[in-house]
């Protein structure tokens, strides 16, 4: 794990105390329920990314006290006033990135892993960056319990990018932006894809920006809501 993009870190530093058992032969037809009612039906065909979402055990990612709760159709609580995504939206936002498997990608907003765990299906390597230490620590902690080696866990601010591992041929911000941060924009590698939610605090839209060469476009997909994306080239605290 990396802080501030500086110092390396082999291993997450609240070691001990809060080690929980990982277990994910649980909840296996709850898994299979989520996909089936909340993200099939809702159009998501990649079989890629719903084999990944039937795998990855998202009641490891959730606080105890919501574990059962996992594989409800929602966000749930995570700490320091942040959330895990609603599956169907991790889904759809993964799906829109296209991931092939041999790809690099770039994922703003760490939180629990979970995001991120899915995406380390999917793609050859995954870089995840959270302003919150306490939260990728912990994220770390879990990835590793699962064996999923092929993520890194950054401690910093993520409108900033990951420039010592760019470029990206995926970038995925997972809260609101204002705009879309330049640095994003010049970390994407050349046909690479971004997806991010973009406007107000109360509400954005996900947005798909696609990099040809020097030319960026666009296309807005869907209304959402996420926790804001705070940072130099985001909101101020
Ligand atoms: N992807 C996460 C998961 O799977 O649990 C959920 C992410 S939560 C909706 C958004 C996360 O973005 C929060 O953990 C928040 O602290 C983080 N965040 C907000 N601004 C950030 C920034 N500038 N750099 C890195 N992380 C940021």
């Amino acid at each position: 794990m990396s802080e501030n993009a500086a110092s390396e870190h082999s291993a997450p530093q609240d070691s001990g105390a809060h080690r929980f058992t990982i277990d994910d032969t649980l909840f296996v037809a709850e898994r299979e329920q989520m996909v089936e009612e909340q993200i099939l039906q809702r159009g998501v065909r990649d079989p890629r990314v719903l084999e990944a979402m039937r795998e990855v055990p998202r009641h490891c990612f959730v606080p105890p006290e919501y574990r059962y709760l996992a594989y409800t159709d929602g966000p749930l609580p995570i700490g320091s006033g942040q959330t895990i995504s609603q599956p169907y939206i991790v889904a759809l936002m993964t799906e829109l990135l296209r991931l092939k498997g041999h790809e690099k990608v770039l994922e703003v907003g760490a939180g629990s892993g979970y995001q991120a765990a899915i995406l380390s299906r999917l793609a050859r390597e995954v870089h995840t960056i959270e302003r919150h230490a306490n939260l990728a620590r912990h994220a770390a902690r879990i990835l590793s319990d699962l064996g999923l080696e092929n993520v890194h866990v950054h401690i910093g601010d993520g409108t900033l990018g990951l420039p010592e591992h760019a470029p990206y041929d995926g970038i995925l911000v997972t809260a609101a932006a204002p705009q879309v941060p330049g640095a994003l924009l010049q970390q994407l590698a050349d046909g690479g894809r971004m997806v991010i939610p973009v406007g107000g605090r109360g509400g954005q839209v996900l947005e798909v920006w696609t990099r040809e060469g020097e030319r960026y476009d666009y296309e807005s997909v869907l209304p959402v809501a996420f926790v804001p994306l705070v940072g130099e080239q985001g909101w101020k605290d």
